[in-house]
């Protein structure tokens, strides 16, 4: 079934976005999935974490990062106090690449405005890239090896937005040198809240 972007654009919580998802035929992945993976945790969280793709363990589990990379990511929540029921976890693509290759611009694109509606119903406060596929899915130019650990605010859909970019916890899961960096990075979100809390122009990183 071809779900539209203007049905898309009028679902009005998560759960209208999660139905819209089962019915999607908008890229072919919805042939080959086992579960729909929309996102996990608060439907009003502050932060909104957004990963690449669904890989085999969420593809048969409905759910984002359960597998190494999803352990990981845990540990770094607590870290900083949080468990995922506090914040939100999303992906680009909602339906696993075969073979988990990289999501194709296509499928990208296809996904988009289920992204898009997840965090205008979400607004988050601080929206985390997981990985350089989400980051550059936002903001094509940038590398992630210059863009991380620094949160900016960009304007988005007629709201600023203020956005961090991290290094995938899969990536630097057996990275000793990433994993620290990618530890440190995540050790500003809770200085980075508060930032955003304080003042709605002011410097974020300092
Ligand atoms: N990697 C991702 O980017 N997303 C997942 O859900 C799991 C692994």
């Amino acid at each position: 079934m071809c779900i539209t972007d203007d049905q898309i654009e009028s679902a009005q919580t998560l759960a209208e976005i999660a139905e819209l998802v089962a019915k999607c035929q908008r890229c072919p992945l919805f042939e080959t999935k086992t579960k729909d993976v929309l996102g996990v945790g608060s439907d009003t969280a502050e932060v909104l974490f957004i990963g690449e793709a669904p890989g085999k363990n969420e593809d048969l589990e409905g759910e984002p990062f359960v597998g190494a990379a999803g352990k990981f990511l845990n540990e770094l929540l607590a870290t900083i106090g949080l468990e995922r029921k506090d914040i939100y976890i999303a992906n680009v693509l909602k339906h696993r690449p075969p073979s988990n290759r990289d999501p194709l611009p296509s499928e990208a694109e296809a996904c988009w405005p289920f992204l898009k509606r997840q965090i205008e119903l979400i607004n988050p406060k601080l929206v985390v890239f997981l990985g350089r596929h989400a980051m550059n899915r936002f903001f094509p130019d940038f590398k992630i090896s210059e863009a991380h650990g620094n949160a900016f605010r960009k304007e988005m859909w007629g709201r600023k937005q203020v956005f961090l970019a991290l290094y995938h916890p899969a990536a630097a899961l057996y990275n000793g040198g990433m994993r620290e960096t990618l530890t440190k990075d995540f050790a500003k979100i809770p200085k980075i809240l508060k930032k955003i809390s304080e003042k709605s122009e002011g410097e974020l990183n300092n």
